[in-house]
C-alpha cells in the first residue's frame, strides 16, 4: 500500500494530482468510517485520515472527503481564529489554489474570490507568477502555499505578489521548510528531475527553503510575522484534526504571515 502511493505520487503529473487523488481517496473512504479524526475543513469524520506523502508515507494525513493534510487543516483553524478571514469582505487572490479550500471560500459571500496559476485546472486566471496580470494594490489577502519552491525567481515572484497586495493587506505564503538548513540551498545547475529530487526533495523543487525564509520574504517587501499557532492549540484538539505533519520536514508547524 505505502508503494502504492509513493509512485501514484511521483507519476501522476501534478497537474492532475488532486482530480486523481480525489476519486481515488473517494472510493478508500467507505474503508475509513469512524469518528476518531475530525476534518476541520469539511467536517467530515473518520476512523483515521488516509496515509499519504511521496519518499515517507506519512500516516493519518488526507481527508478522504476534502484531500485537506495536515497544513491545509491547520491553516484553515489560523484563518479562522486569527485572521478575521470569514468576517470583513475581502479580495482574494489565491494562487496555486489548494482543492479543499475551494469550495469554501466560492461559497463566502464576503469573499471576491479569483483563483491563478501557470497549469493548474482549478485556477480561473492563468498566470506566470513572475509577472501577475493585475493592477498594483489589488487584493485584501494573497493565499499561496507551496508554490515559491518552485519558481524560478522566488524574490521576484514575492515582489510581484507584494505588488498587487494593498497596503494594510496580508497574506499566507507556506514552503517546504527544512529547519536543519540555516540558508535556502538553491543551484541553477541541478536541473534534472532525479538530481533534483535528490538535492531539493522533489522532482519538481527547484530550491530547498531553510531557516532564512522569512528573511527572503522581506526580500520581496513584506513585514513578516511567524506564528507558532500549532503550540498554541489544545492537544486533544491537534490529535482529533491531525495538524502534526509526521515527516522529516516540518512543512506545517508555523505559519507565515506576511503584511504590506
Ligand atoms: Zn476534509
Amino acid at each position: 500500500m505505502k508503494y502504492l502511493i509513493s509512485q501514484f505520487l511521483r507519476l501522476v503529473p501534478r497537474k492532475y494530482l488532486q482530480l486523481f487523488s480525489l476519486l481515488a481517496a473517494k472510493s478508500l473512504s467507505v474503508f475509513y468510517l469512524g469518528n476518531r479524526v475530525e476534518c476541520p475543513v469539511c467536517n467530515h469524520h473518520y476512523r483515521n485520515f488516509l496515509p499519504y506523502g511521496r519518499v515517507t508515507i506519512r500516516k493519518n494525513a488526507l481527508c478522504p472527503h476534502c484531500l485537506s493534510l495536515e497544513r491545509h487543516r491547520l491553516m484553515y483553524m489560523y484563518l479562522k481564529e486569527k485572521t478575521g478571514f470569514f468576517e470583513a469582505p475581502v479580495r482574494l487572490l489565491h494562487i496555486a489554489p489548494e482543492l479543499c479550500f475551494l469550495k469554501k471560500f466560492e461559497s463566502q459571500p464576503t469573499i471576491e474570490y479569483i483563483t491563478a496559476d501557470l497549469e493548474s485546472p482549478w485556477a480561473k486566471v492563468k498566470m506566470d507568477v513572475h509577472n501577475i496580470p493585475f493592477e498594483d494594490d489589488s487584493f485584501d489577502v494573497i493565499i499561496c502555499n507551496h508554490l515559491l519552491e518552485h519558481v524560478e525567481n522566488d524574490i521576484r515572484a514575492m515582489a510581484e505578489m507584494y505588488r498587487v497586495m494593498k497596503p494594510g493587506g496580508w497574506g499566507i505564503m507556506q514552503v517546504p521548510l527544512n529547519p536543519e538548513r540555516e540558508t535556502t540551498y538553491e543551484d541553477k545547475t541541478i536541473t534534472g528531475p532525479l538530481e533534483r529530487e535528490k538535492h531539493f526533495g522533489q522532482k519538481d523543487h527547484v530550491r530547498e527553503y531553510g531557516r532564512d525564509y522569512p528573511e527572503r520574504l522581506r526580500m520581496g517587501g513584506f513585514s513578516v510575522e511567524v506564528d507558532d499557532y500549532i503550540k498554541t492549540l489544545d492537544p486533544v484538539l491537534v490529535q482529533r484534526h491531525a495538524l502534526k505533519f509526521g515527516g522529516h520536514i516540518n512543512f506545517g508547524d508555523m505559519i507565515f504571515k506576511v503584511q504590506k
